[in-house]
Parts: C-alpha cells; sequence; structure tokens
C-alpha cells in the first residue's frame, strides 16, 4: 500500500479564531469588556467544597470567600438544592459582576441511581442503554443543583492493572467512541440549547490524552506513544465526543512523549482546539496544573501556571497557580491577553449555554433525592445486559425453577455494595445494591437457600471455607459469589497481580471438591486472570459491579429471566505476566506460530488471551453467516467522497429459546504505510432472535472505517490501495471473512 491518498485532517489550521460565531458571543463580549483580570481569573478558578482537598484546595469558607470577591469560577463536589442554591446566591448577589458559578460532579455512573459500572455498560453493546441511563442520572444530578459532570471517562486501555479500567469502555477505540457519543448526547441532550434543560448536564470527555497508556498500568504513570498510535488508538473516542459536541474536555495527568498533558500545546491547542476546532474549555484535572511542577516540567508555580494557560488549558481545579500568578503573567507578557480573554470566553460561554445568567437557582422542591422506581427498573435491565456468560458446560445455567435448595455462598454473596468505584459516600450509605442471596430468596420461593460467607474479600483467614462447603454439600446447586470489593478499582488502584483477592481462590477450590453443580459469579471491576479454578466450574458469569439493583439483575440471569447477552470489552488474560495483551495487536515479523520456536509466543503459556474480546456466551445458540459485500472493489477516491460498502450478513438463532446476539464487524488492511492491527472493530449490533429465527444484519464501512493515521504530526489520514479482509462474527475471534480491494 505505497501511493496512497492523503488527506490533511478535516479542518486542519483551521485556528481558535476561526471559529464559527457562537449564539452567545454578544453576551461574552460586552461581559468581558466590564471584567477586570483580577476577575477574568476568577473564571478560571476551580475550588473543592467542603473536602479535605490537598496541595492548594479549599474548604466551605474559601469558596464563599472567593465566590463573593469574583475570584471563583466554578466548585466541584456540591450537590443539594440547597447547599448549591446557597453558594450560588453568594456569587449573584454579593459579588461585583453576579456571574453565576459553574457546579461541577464526578456523576459517573449514576447519582442516587448507581448504574452498572461503565466498564459493564460497555458490556452491553447497546448504547441506547447506556442513553437511556444517562439521562436518568441527568436529571438526578441538574435537580441536585448539579450543572457539569466529569464524565464520560473514553480512556481506551491495554492495562486490566490500571484500576481505571472499570470508568472506561475498555480496549477498544471504536467501542468506546460510539459509547461516548451516546452518553454526550444523553447528557447534554444534543446542540447548545439541550443544556439550558432542567435534565441535562454538560459532559466533560476525559481524560486528555492517552491516560490509558500508563507504562505498567500504574496510574499516573509516563505515556511515549508515538503520534499514530496516538491518533488511531487515543484520540479516536474523543474526536466522537467533540463531533457530539461535547461542553469540556479535562486533561490527563500523564505526560504524552515527554510533555505532560496539562503542559501539552500539540494535544490541546494544535489537535483539539485548532485541527478539530474545539470551542468548548477544557479544565484540568485535579491539581493538574500544579503536579507540572512534580513532573519536572515547571520550576515553580507562575511557571506551572504559564505553561498550562498557553498549552490551552482554560480552567484550574483545585490548586490555585492561575489566580495566584496570572496578573503577573498577564502585565510581562507571559500569557497573553488574548489567551486569558480566550480561556475566560469558553468558561462564559458554557454558563450562557446552561443558561444560568437566566436562572442561577435550581427548584428546591423539585429535587430528587431518592431513586424513582423507573430508575430502578432500568439499572435491573441494564445490569442484566451486561453480564457475559464466560463459560456454561452442561447446562449448568439457567437455574430451573424447580431446584429445591441452593447455596449462596462467597464473600459478596450478602454484600449490599456491588456499587463499584466513584459512588457518593451519600449514596452508598443510603441507596445499597440489592443483595445476591436476597434476590436469590426472592426468584426461587419454594427453594431452601443456604448461605455462609466463607472468606473475606481480601483477607487469608480459610477457616470459614467448612462452613461454607457445608452449606453446598446440603444443596443441589451452588452459586458463589466472589471478585474484587470496589475500592480495588478505579483511581489510584493499581494491581500487579489481577486475580481474586485473597483466599477466594482456595473457597472455589474447595466448593469444586464437593462435585456439586456449581456458577461463580463474578464481581469485580476490571478483567481477572482466572487461574487453574476455571476447568473446574462448571459455570462462570461475568457480573461486573452492577450497581444499585446487583442481586435482582444477577438473580435474572441465572434463572434465565433474562438471557445473557452481553460481550466483554477488554480481554481476560491467562496471567499477569503476559500483559498486554488484547485483540487489535499488530503482527510481528514472526506471527505466532505454534510450530515455530521463532515465534512471538511465551515458553510457559498457551498463546493468546483467556478470553478474547468480544466473547459471551448465551444459554441458546447461533450461526452467524458469511459477510456479503455490496462490493469488491472500490477506489480510495470514492471512500473519500463518501461512497460506502454494505457488510450484510445473516444471524440465525439455532438453539432452543429467545436471546440476544452481538454481530461484530471487523477490518484488517493486509498491507499499510503504517502496520495496521490484525483486527479493528468497525461495527456491531446488539439483536434479539426467537428460537429458529434469523435475520439480516447490514453495517456500512466507509472511509472512517478503511483508513489510518500516519505519524505526521500535523495530521495525515490515509486511505491506501490494497485487500481489505473483512470479518463478522460473534467475537474478536471471528473467521468468517470476505475481501475488500481498494484501488
Ligand atoms: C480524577 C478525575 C475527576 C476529578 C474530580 C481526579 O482525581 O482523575 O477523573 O473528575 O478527580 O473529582
Amino acid at each position: 500500500g505505497a501511493a496512497g491518498v492523503a488527506q490533511a485532517a478535516p479542518g486542519a489550521r483551521a485556528g481558535g479564531a476561526a471559529r464559527k460565531p457562537g449564539p452567545y458571543d454578544r453576551q461574552v463580549d460586552a461581559l468581558l469588556g466590564r471584567m477586570s483580570v483580577e476577575e477574568k481569573l476568577g473564571q478560571l478558578q476551580q475550588l473543592p467544597w467542603a473536602y479535605d482537598t490537598g496541595p492548594g484546595g479549599g474548604g466551605t469558607k474559601e469558596v464563599e470567600d472567593a465566590a463573593r470577591a469574583g475570584r471563583l469560577g466554578s466548585v466541584l463536589n456540591i450537590y443539594g438544592a440547597e447547599s448549591s442554591n446557597a453558594v450560588q446566591k453568594i456569587a449573584v448577589e454579593e459579588s461585583r459582576l453576579g456571574i453565576p458559578l459553574l457546579f461541577g460532579l464526578d456523576v459517573i455512573h449514576g447519582l442516587w441511581t448507581t448504574f452498572p459500572i461503565p466498564l459493564a455498560q460497555a458490556s452491553t453493546f447497546d448504547p441506547a442503554v447506556t442513553e437511556r441511563d444517562a439521562e436518568i442520572s441527568a436529571a438526578e444530578a441538574r435537580s441536585n443543583g448539579v450543572h457539569w459532570t466529569f464524565a464520560p471517562m473514553m480512556d481506551v486501555t491495554h492495562e486490566p492493572r490500571w484500576g481505571r479500567i472499570a470508568e472506561g469502555c475498555g480496549e477498544d477505540p471504536y467501542l468506546t467512541s460510539v459509547f461516548a457519543a451516546a452518553k454526550v448526547r444523553a447528557y447534554q441532550g444534543g446542540g447548545t440549547d439541550g443544556l439550558r434543560g432542567r435534565n441535562r448536564l454538560a459532559a466533560c470527555a476525559k481524560h486528555f490524552v492517552a491516560y490509558g497508556g500508563a507504562e505498567g498500568g500504574r496510574d499516573y504513570n509516563t505515556v511515549d506513544v508515538s503520534e499514530a498510535r496516538l491518533r488511531n488508538l487515543y484520540l479516536p473516542p474523543f474526536k466522537a465526543a467533540v463531533d457530539a459536541g461535547v461542553a469540556t474536555v479535562m486533561a490527563s495527568f500523564n505526560t504524552i512523549s515527554g510533555v505532560p498533558a496539562h503542559g501539552n500545546t500539540h494535544t490541546l491547542t494544535e489537535i483539539l482546539k485548532e485541527e478539530w476546532g474545539y470551542a468548548g474549555m477544557v479544565v484540568s484535572d485535579w491539581t493538574g496544573v500544579q503536579e507540572l511542577i512534580a513532573h519536572g516540567f515547571a520550576e515553580d508555580g507562575a511557571d506551572a501556571a504559564r505553561l498550562s494557560l498557553n498549552a490551552g488549558v482554560d480552567m484550574e481545579m483545585s490548586s490555585t497557580n492561575v489566580t495566584r500568578y496570572g496578573k503577573a503573567l498577564v502585565r510581562s507578557g507571559k500569557v497573553g491577553l488574548a489567551r486569558l480573554d480566550d480561556a475566560v470566553s469558553r468558561v462564559l460561554r458554557l454558563k450562557f449555554s446552561l443558561g444560568l445568567f437566566d436562572e442561577p437557582y435550581v427548584d428546591e422542591s423539585a429535587e430528587i433525592r431518592e431513586p424513582s422506581k423507573k430508575a430502578r427498573t432500568a439499572a435491573r435491565e441494564t445490569g442484566a445486559r451486561s453480564m457475559v456468560l464466560l463459560r456454561n458446560e452442561r447446562r449448568t445455567l439457567p437455574l430451573g425453577r424447580s431446584v429445591s435448595s441452593i447455596a449462596v455462598v462467597g464473600p459478596f454473596a450478602d454484600s449490599g455494595d456491588l456499587l463499584g468505584t466513584w459512588v457518593l459516600p451519600a449514596a452508598r450509605e443510603r441507596f445499597p445494591s440489592v443483595r445476591v442471596l436476597d434476590a436469590v430468596r426472592a426468584a426461587a420461593p419454594g427453594a431452601k437457600i443456604g448461605h455462609a460467607r466463607g472468606v473475606d474479600p481480601e483477607g487469608t483467614d480459610t477457616s470459614g471455607i467448612p462452613e461454607a462447603v457445608a452449606a453446598v454439600r446440603a444443596a443441589e446447586v451452588a452459586v458463589v459469589v466472589v471478585g474484587e470489593p470496589p475500592a480495588l478499582s478505579g483511581e489510584a488502584a493499581a494491581r500487579s497481580d489481577i486475580g481474586l483477592p485473597g483466599a477466594q481462590e482456595k473457597l472455589i477450590a474447595a466448593v469444586a471438591d464437593t462435585g456439586k453443580p456449581f456458577v461463580v459469579v463474578l464481581v469485580n471491576g476490571r478483567p481477572l486472570t482466572i487461574g487453574d479454578w476455571l476447568d473446574r466450574a462448571p459455570a462462570v458469569l461475568e457480573a461486573w459491579h452492577p450497581g444499585i439493583e446487583a442481586g435482582n439483575a444477577i438473580a435474572d440471569v441465572l434463572f434465565g429471566k433474562v438471557n445473557p447477552g452481553g460481550k466483554l470489552p477488554v480481554s481476560f488474560p491467562r496471567v499477569a505476566g503476559q500483559i498486554p495483551v488484547h485483540y487489535n495487536h499488530e503482527n510481528t515479523g514472526r506471527p505466532y506460530d505454534p510450530d515455530n520456536k521463532y515465534t512471538s509466543k511465551y515458553l510457559d503459556l498457551p498463546h493468546g488471551p483467556q478470553f478474547a474480546f468480544g466473547h459471551g456466551l448465551s444459554y441458546t445458540t447461533f450461526e452467524i453467516g458469511e459477510p456479503r459485500l455490496s462490493t469488491t472493489r472500490i477506489a480510495a477516491e470514492a471512500l473519500e467522497r463518501g461512497d460506502t460498502v454494505e457488510v450484510s450478513v445473516s444471524v440465525r438463532n439455532t438453539g432452543d429459546r429467545e436471546g440476544d446476539e452481538v454481530v461484530q464487524l471487523y477490518v484488517h488492511d493486509r498491507a499499510a504505510s503504517v502496520v495496521q492491527p490484525v483486527r479493528r472493530l468497525r461495527g456491531f449490533r446488539r439483536v434479539a432472535l426467537a428460537a429458529g429465527r434469523s435475520r439480516t444484519v447490514r453495517f456500512r464501512i466507509g472511509a472512517e472505517d478503511l483508513g489510518f493515521w500516519t505519524n505526521d504530526p500535523d495530521g495525515t489520514y490515509r486511505i491506501e490501495p490494497g485487500t481489505i479482509d473483512v470479518y463478522v462474527g460473534n467475537s474478536s475471534r471471528a473467521t468468517a471473512k470476505s475481501t475488500l480491494m481498494l484501488t
């Protein structure tokens, strides 16, 4: 594939200044004209509410004083109609210009109604469900005075050791892009005016960028990445979010090839604001500006403020370097007045688009204080839809309605905390998850239910195992609920060993020794290495952290009320030493070959992951046909003009009950001037089919699916002549294929 069609990036070199006029420009300019430099800098400051904050942070009094003095643009970690209105009143009535504050909060997978963690949502392969859930979350949060959520997180990662994998959509840029755009639409309600809605939140695309590339999976760690990988792997979800109109973007904690993201002109200004024409606001991450010093990039606070502002950060979260040193920086010309005004305009435009100048307060009588029945039903449905049946030998699942006795054992069997990471402490306390034990009791009212914890989630004490074994022996079938406590995934929660913590594997082994049929239910925030016990467990259900309706959603799947249809959005390694292992890897010059000593493999391990990306079983079976292409040849120029190729494939439910299958489409460019991954997901559709029924699924692939970004830092996207393999199937291991010639 040499002489391809090279395209400049769409919108390249347009420049921030060439932005199309927006609806609030006149108001923003008028206001800017009345502001002192201090007041402008104040708009760029975000302070936390009440929490203990670490470096440079503040508490309630600091927030109130800053609001009164006009030295504050935004508050984070505040919610509740009454408290947010009280602080707002200070800004609106007591500051000189009365500019309303912007209130931000991490509404990651719900406010009061905790939905499954984002990684689980991605497992649904059903963005419509996620959209509905995000709308519910937005309504709950906005009614509590929150204007802005720090979500969705869209960091693609090949690192299951990284705790924040729980917050994203896993290892694939396409799947992540589809979900990112869906969530942005749902939070924001589409268009600029959507944000004024009582049920909407400004969204935040985070973390910009390549945060998921952290070396070794240790949070915040170094990232050294080629331009091609940056653009092909990490940037696409952000581009999708920008195209969906995302209001804000958050910089990431990592360095990007030696330059911290918070000081990175290339990513923040050249790509995001100029190439993509992004007119929204960039917020730092928590003390991310200040951290330029610890990174070894800035000399001191003044330098950190200068570097981050000039690189393109608009608002500083929690640390206070911009407000402290900004005036001197502007006076000495180290930060241009135009850059300052641009940053402030971005903040003010957001406030106007949220309607805050017209209605700064929230209606206290309309505050949502608890999950509604409708919200709980949605959470239960999504929970069940997100579950991935990893293994099911001898039709162990579903459990029959006639089962007379069930042992529900394991450290999470009777736990109310299957909510996962990023849940408000108040929500965790007031709205715990439905317990598996209770839900099984409710689902099988006629059965005798035994229970014992067996072991603690993380402890090594095995003295409780005999009691669990006794419960299992006394029952017809056992459900063993094991996994990770919520604190083991999320921010700053990397693990070097991603097996089941503590003595949980010993519990499984002891249950297996009884010879009774059993199912292992995994509740966790990342892929786990499933050790030797896998072959001994007749059935394994990956339930992730399913949220508030956890027990009910799990029981729905166990008893077959819901036929599982979720798929893995991330590969499950066999052992941690195999990481990174992901489906979208490149071939070496000596691709894996079992018979060749000189090939890409470990001597002590079978090749490939334990479970592949896209894998997931059902209680029924499906047959997916060969992909049929509307044409087998197409010119790169035609693709550039917008032509597409239709790929159609038939899917049939060959089993004896209704179920969902996710039809997946992958492409591979056999020879390209930048080596391409062996498979790239470019389409998926979750379809429900009754037993014996079939249907045809159609995809369209075009320029976006068949080309790639090169290493050109100015952004060159190429579609090169050559052969593309087009695969369809129900996992990344799909083998049915057709070829498409690009001319
Ligand atoms: C996280 C962000 C989060 C912010 C505010 C940071 O530590 O990295 O994802 O939005 O805190 O809570």
